[in-house]
């Protein structure tokens, strides 16, 4: 059978490239004798494995010396709690911006740590926005601020970042990582969850300013603290090895395309692409307002819930699959992360020209 182009939200699309490299190396890693899979992650081949993906993303996304990268378990929403758990040590408190499902997520599951003020929500209009930031709502002794910067279900994203001062920023980027420049410096945490943009699903990176890093709460379980992890190296116990490993193989993928900015570049052509067919359609009609944009996920509906399952039968006949929007949202979700293909992102616009051309 051959390959579909997956516009699924994750796990998602991965790197042809890399999936035949990874296959290559699947029974016998290098001159090690063995798979991946099968290494002691306390081993020499393991350790280079571990530092070359570490390496390398730090290279990737410019971090400084001053910040540890973590590879952790638990996917993204154990960081919801891990977050708190950690960082709302001071005053136990934190400022969230609740732009859809998972930001509300992380702010309830803050709220079993300490006190969660939403400085500004865009739950009004279903999340078709990053809602205004009033730095005046700001709490400047809240232990951190908290941003989902790419919206997964209703495809927003922040297009600048708030200014906290002397505020940590931590940032959920589960669903962008790697795919625009970020300037790490304004972030205290940043993390996401690998299946989006990075690998497999079962590993998360964090990426956390040594000067947050250990003052957990008492209660906090040995594996749910950053400061054990980064004194450990990711190797208190055992990581998800294989996940690492490809990840190693999606940031060399990564690098090998001339790094994120050259990605983020043909990002903004890809989704510039399906943004103006959207623009001008009479027929479909893109969800999100335009200044706060995704790069990754395009949510986008037809007139009535008929025409929307007609075309998504059509384009899953047509090798285009996942393209059904989320159950909150409805219509259609087109996610385009950095391995998606622009022939995929034109496949579609070639599909949605043609159903409105037989649909109008
Ligand atoms: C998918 C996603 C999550 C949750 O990730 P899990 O690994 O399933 O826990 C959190 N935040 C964002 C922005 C996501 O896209």
């Amino acid at each position: 059978m051959n390959r579909v182009y997956n516009f699924s939200a994750g796990p998602s699309m991965l790197p042809l490239e890399v999936l035949e490299k990874a296959q290559k190396e699947f029974v016998c890693y290098g001159c090690s004798g063995m798979s991946v899979m099968e290494m002691s992650h306390r081993s020499k081949d393991f350790e280079e494995i571990l530092y070359h993906a570490e390496n390398t993303l730090r290279e990737l996304m410019n971090i400084p010396q001053n910040y540890k990268i973590l590879f952790l378990q638990g996917g993204g929403s154990t960081q919801f709690a891990m977050i708190p758990m950690n960082l709302m040590n001071k005053n136990h408190k934190a400022d969230y911006v609740k732009t859809g499902q998972w930001a509300t997520k992380a702010a309830q599951e803050a709220q079993r740590y300490g006190k969660v003020n939403i400085v500004a929500s865009s739950e009004d209009t279903t999340f078709d926005r990053i809602p205004e930031l009033d730095p005046s709502l700001f709490d400047k002794e809240a232990d951190y601020f908290y941003i989902t910067l790419n919206n997964t279900i209703y495809g927003t994203r922040y297009t600048t970042l708030p200014q906290t001062g002397e505020v940590p920023l931590v940032g959920d980027m589960s669903s962008s990582i790697l795919s625009e420049e970020i300037d790490i410096t304004k972030f205290g945490l940043l993390y996401a969850g690998a299946q989006k943009n990075l690998g497999p699903a079962g590993v998360t990176v964090v990426i956390i300013r040594e000067d947050l890093i250990g003052n957990a709460m008492d209660f906090t379980p040995t594996m749910l603290r950053y400061d054990i992890h980064a004194k450990n190296h990711s190797l208190y116990n055992t990581p998800p090895t294989y996940g690492i490993y490809f990840m190693g193989l999606v940031f060399d993928w990564v690098k090998q395309q001339g790094g994120v900015k050259e990605l983020q570049k043909i990002n903004e052509q890809k989704s510039g692409i399906l943004y103006d067919f959207l623009d001008h359609s009479q027929l479909f009609r893109g969800t999100v307002v335009k200044k706060d944009r995704s790069l990754m996920n395009i949510p986008f509906v037809l007139p009535t819930k008929e025409l929307d399952a007609k075309f998504i039968a059509q384009a899953q006949s047509q090798g285009l699959v996942n393209l059904k929007g989320h159950r909150t949202v409805g219509g259609m979700r087109a996610s385009i992360y950095n391995a998606m293909p622009i022939e995929g992102v034109k496949a579609l616009v070639a599909l949605m020209e043609q159903f409105e051309k037989e649909n109008k």
